[in-house]
């Protein structure tokens, strides 16, 4: 239960475990054309989708590879860890960087964000969708308006945390560059990296000319995504099957109904571990569905409490910088059923007990089932 990679499912295991066929192999090409065409559609856009083999991170390097130049000028909005590695990624590449961060658990508004790029206009401006260091979730409709009145700064999204359980309409949240991994909550394992590029950020690809990036490069992969019995560099043939599969079950399931299933689980969840004296990091109206940071009581020791908890059954994450030690990261997104979660706050509790701290047994777990009635 780490916040990614996330529980992968029987069938999507075993779509890993095929025996590997050429890529060029009409089979394979038909699949993979498949998930080309579900991810357009599925996330409602009518502009490119690039998928290779990476992880998340090559994903936010490909956005800012292809829509900036040396010079060019970028707001990255920082609701924690991600968000910083954006800064990290643009000064790397030798863009001017401004930096709008919120308090770690806050998020930072559209119109804090208006008055910054009024004051500095940018090329790009880079938002975390689901900051997986604190559980915050941007209001990404919010801001998507808002940079309406912004025509040329391109709008990049990282939703490597949030993508197929947050809510996420690229043309009409006025998102730019969508990029994600398949690790979270697409319930495939660590291997592919996602993006989704509306037209203005291919025409700046394009005004860009050559780039210094060569497995990056948009251009490079055109070709393959509008035909993938072409070649550029070997795609991930079994890790694609992988994604077939979860997009199989997500059509299966709904993406509406899939974005509910996570809201309802996320609000049962924080119910049952604030009746069991944790609080949630991420303010109420920002909180993410697809993990939480959950902050001990005084008195709980995090080593302690996470060792048992995994003699439990159930592995959680440290909190991250100041947060180390204070807090516990606990993913629940993806393929996890309700099962997995009434498993989880069985298993909190009983560690409650052996590290000492007295509550009514039973009652996170019958707070979670009251919420998700
Ligand atoms: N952005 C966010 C929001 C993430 O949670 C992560 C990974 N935890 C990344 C980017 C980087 O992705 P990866 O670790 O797959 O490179």
């Amino acid at each position: 239960m780490i916040p990614g990679p996330s529980p992968v499912v029987r069938s999507i295991q075993e779509q890993m475990g095929r025996e590997t066929i050429a890529f060029g192999d009409p089979d394979f090409v038909r699949d993979f054309k498949e998930v080309l065409l579900d991810l357009r559609t599925l996330w409602k856009t009518e502009g490119e989708v690039f998928v290779v083999a990476g992880s998340g991170t090559l994903a936010m390097e490909m956005a800012i590879a292809n829509t900036t130049k040396r010079g060019d000028r970028v707001l990255v909005v920082s609701h924690g860890y991600f968000g910083d590695r954006f800064a990290e990624i643009c000064e790397r590449k030798g863009l001017e960087v401004d930096v709008l961060a919120s308090e770690w658990g806050k998020a930072v508004g559209a119109s804090e964000i208006e008055k910054q790029l009024r004051k500095n206009s940018c090329a790009v401006l880079t938002l975390t969708h689901v900051d997986t260091s604190t559980g915050v979730s941007a209001p990404v409709s919010e801001i998507g308006t808002m940079m309406k009145k912004f025509p040329d700064t391109l709008f990049i999204l990282d939703g490597v945390c949030a993508t197929a359980a947050e809510p996420e309409q690229v043309d009409e949240m006025g998102v730019d560059v969508l990029l994600t991994g398949s690790q979270k909550a697409f319930g495939v394992a660590p291997g592919l990296a996602m993006v989704w590029a509306g037209p203005k950020a291919m025409k700046k690809r394009g005004d860009l000319g050559m780039i210094p990036e060569y497995y990056a490069d948009f251009d490079k992969w055109l070709p393959i995504m509008h035909d993938p019995a072409k070649y550029f560099a070997t795609p991930a043939v079994n890790m694609v099957w992988a994604l077939k599969e979860s997009l199989r079950i997500i059509k299966e399931e709904g993406l509406e109904v899939r974005y509910a299933r996570h809201r309802r689980n996320a609000k049962a969840i924080h119910a049952a571990l604030e009746k069991l004296g944790f609080s949630i990091l991420a303010d109420q109206h920002v909180r993410a569905v697809t993990l939480s940071g959950v902050l001990y009581p005084d008195d709980i020791d995090d080593m302690r409490f996470r060792t048992i908890l995994a003699q439990e059954g159930v592995q959680v994450a440290g909190g991250l910088g100041a947060y180390s030690g204070k807090m516990f990261r606990l993913g629940h997104m993806g393929n996890i059923d309700e099962h997995d979660l009434v498993s989880v706050i069985a298993a909190i509790e009983r560690t409650l007990v052996s590290v000492g701290r007295k509550h009514e047994l039973g009652s996170g777990v019958a707070e979670l089932m009251r919420n998700l009635q």
